[in-house]
């Protein structure tokens, strides 16, 4: 069986497999976001991608069979499929992290605790010419968590698209929002901006993160589509902290209506952060409810998810990409 949108849903919905690595290939650790610090994987299969945790205690078990992977579950086949390589974090981009460290402390990010190391200009460059030397490098992809400031960080991205411009490959920069941030990363030569809402759940929102005001991310979000356009500005959503789907439908048609894909990305919680937020991981058939109604809502404002060349919505590995994976 191959991968269709109702299996790769249930394998998001889980999350985490049991495989032996010796059967992965070259893997990355993720150093930012909520999946900082575990060990995952690319699976693909029928088209599709999805990136699952390395798990012994997980209800999904993957073993080998004819050179491919297959995935079980209750210990019949599930769907089988290849293990694609990463470039750095993910297939065909060079997704580098500055900061693996952050000022802010939101209770869904293990970042903070895991205060890690600040890359140098120097390595981060020396990365991204690895990757493009493996010659399958389709987009560069900046993150960072705030070491200092977001100014600073926002400076540092720009100076990196400067200096990574010759690869004349498509550059996304996310990072945390300031002011002038969408300006200075279009001026330096960034092509796609990712600022992340988190969640539009203004209770949610006091209660998880740790962030200046999320009007503040707004304001930035709302300058970033007239300097960036259409297509180009992204946010994630996360889904599972307890928000109602109404609340996402109506805040999602928000944000399309200003010109903003919103990334709904299934909640994880990290070991560092047992205990510190209530959060439910959505179940396949919500996430396959609220991929249809954001299909809808994107074509309704005519944004298409196929458009960026970079970050998430092209690597799909966490989410359901409304209209690649429907
Ligand atoms: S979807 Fe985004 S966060 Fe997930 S692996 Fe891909 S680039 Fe990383």
């Amino acid at each position: 069986m191959k991968m269709n949108a109702q299996i790769k849903a249930e394998l998001i919905s889980i999350g985490a497999i049991d495989i032996d690595t010796t059967l992965l290939g070259r893997l990355t650790v993720p150093t930012a976001g909520p999946g900082a610090g575990g060990k995952a994987f690319f699976f693909s299969s029928g088209g599709r991608r999805v990136r699952l945790v390395v798990d012994n205690g997980s209800p999904l078990r993957a073993v080998m069979d004819n050179g491919e992977i297959v995935i079980l579950k209750g210990g019949k086949e599930f769907v089988r499929g290849k293990i694609e390589e990463e470039l750095i974090h993910c297939p065909g981009q060079a997704y580098i992290t500055m900061s693996e460290r952050c000022i802010y402390d939101c209770k869904f990010c293990p970042v903070p605790k895991l205060n890690g190391k600040v890359k140098s200009s120097e390595e981060l460059l020396a990365l991204v010419k690895e990757a493009y030397d493996l010659g399958k490098m389709k987009g560069i992809s900046i993150t960072s968590g705030v070491e200092v400031s977001p100014e600073k960080e926002v400076e540092r991205a720009a100076d990196l698209v400067r200096k990574l411009k010759k690869y004349n490959a498509p550059i996304g920069v996310s990072v945390y929002p300031t002011r002038d941030s969408s300006r200075i990363l279009k001026e330096a030569g960034a092509s796609e901006i990712k600022y992340n809402v988190e969640t539009m759940d203004r209770e949610l929102y006091d209660k998880y993160c740790k962030k200046p005001p999320l009007d503040f991310t707004l304001e930035c979000l709302k300058d970033a589509v007239s300097i960036f356009g259409k297509n180009h500005v992204y946010t994630n959503f996360i889904v599972g902290l307890g928000e109602t789907d109404e609340t996402i439908e109506k805040y999602y048609e928000d944000l399309a209506k200003m010109g903003i894909i919103p990334i709904l990305r299934a909640v994880g919680v990290h070991p560092l952060r047992f205990g510190e937020l209530e959060a439910e991981r959505p179940t396949a058939q919500r996430l396959l409810k609220l991929t249809k109604m954001a299909r809808r809502i994107l074509d309704k404002y005519g944004l298409d998810a196929r458009v960026a060349k970079t970050m998430c919505l092209p690597c799909m590995g966490c989410d359901l990409n409304p209209h690649v994976d429907l």
